[in-house]
């Protein structure tokens, strides 16, 4: 008889234990990718990601209404199933689940789950229940759906934030990996939603990523603080409506008025009634910083196919 003292020892001790001969090493069995399809080539990215790391591919494919706090915004939210079943199987997905609301909620469950602090700043104050709604339905979908791995994209910056806290917090036997934030050629981050704006619209909502890239270009020049880089953003692009612009650390979303450490720089902003998110990583490398913008397209998305 082993006697381990943490989760991870008595993880492995199982794997020994049910692979006896040892040394079962390469790729991830399982990897899931969470989304709400509507797929792009931010979505593309993850799943690309998961079928090189892992040896079976699950993609969840759910509009989940509890992260929905406006229900206008759950109405309209773009759905094309039959699009988005090829998409993925050309991508290499193994297994689409694809769950009625039915399957995902009962109608006498009671249990909630509340990731505390770093849900109640930006998208916590602005859009409440938003993150308890992706909280609750990402911890069913990692305990339910045996996956060692799973794929967030760097795009929603704060909720992969919250779900790295909460995966660690709950000791879930899960890997979570955060990818780059995907653009369309032009700068504009990737988002489903992009799909609601006009061409006067999206030209208009240009400004949110140069906002976000002349930030990059003055930290890159030693702008440490703060406040100056959030007026690096919306200095002179008053088109868009911004809701928020901030630091935050990746660590536990807490907000910083110095850029001295692994963070991210937010910003929520309205393009007539479309609501958009996007941000630059500052990660920390041996060479001091690095500004992680995102992949740009070559071409035109596939959202507009
Ligand atoms: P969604 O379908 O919008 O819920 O997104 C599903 C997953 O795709 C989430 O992990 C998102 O962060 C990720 N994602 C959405 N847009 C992008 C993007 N432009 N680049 C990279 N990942 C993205």
């Amino acid at each position: 008889m082993r006697i381990v003292s943490s989760f991870s020892e008595a993880r492995s001790a199982a794997m020994e234990a049910y692979h006896p001969s040892g040394g079962e090493e390469g790729p991830a069995p399982i990897g899931l990718v969470p989304t709400m399809g509507f797929l792009h080539e931010g979505h593309l990215s993850l799943i690309s990601r998961a079928r090189r790391e892992c040896k079976v591919v699950t993609m969840s494919l759910y509009v989940n209404p509890r992260q929905f706090n406006v229900s206008s915004d759950f109405d309209r939210y773009p759905r094309s199933f039959e699009r988005d079943c090829q998409l993925a199987a050309e991508a290499g997905v193994d297994i689409l689940f694809a769950p009625s609301t039915s399957e995902m909620y009962e109608s006498t469950e009671s249990t909630a789950i509340h990731p505390g602090r770093v849900a109640r700043i930006m998208e916590g104050t602005r859009r409440p229940g938003h993150l308890e709604g992706v909280a609750l339905v990402v911890t069913k979908l990692l305990a339910g759906l045996g996956a060692q791995r799973t794929y967030f994209g760097r795009k929603d910056a704060q909720q992969l934030t919250m779900i790295r806290r909460m995966a660690r917090d709950l000791r879930f036997p899960i890997e979570i990996v955060g990818c780059p934030t995907i653009r369309e050629s032009d700068g504009l981050a990737l988002s489903s939603r992009n799909t609601l704006m006009s061409a006067n619209e999206r030209e208009t909502a240009l400004d949110i990523s140069r906002g976000l890239w002349a930030a990059a270009l003055a930290a890159e020049g030693g702008e440490l603080s703060a406040e100056d880089l959030r007026r690096a953003v919306t200095a002179d692009r008053d088109r868009v409506g911004w809701e928020y612009v901030e630091l935050a650390d990746q660590e536990d979303a807490s907000l910083l008025d110095t850029l001295d450490r692994p963070s991210f720089l937010a910003a929520a902003a309205w393009v007539g009634d479309v609501r958009l998110i996007d941000n630059v990583f500052f990660d920390m490398g041996s060479d001091g910083l690095a500004v992680d913008r995102g992949i740009l397209l070559e071409g035109p998305s596939l959202l507009y196919r």
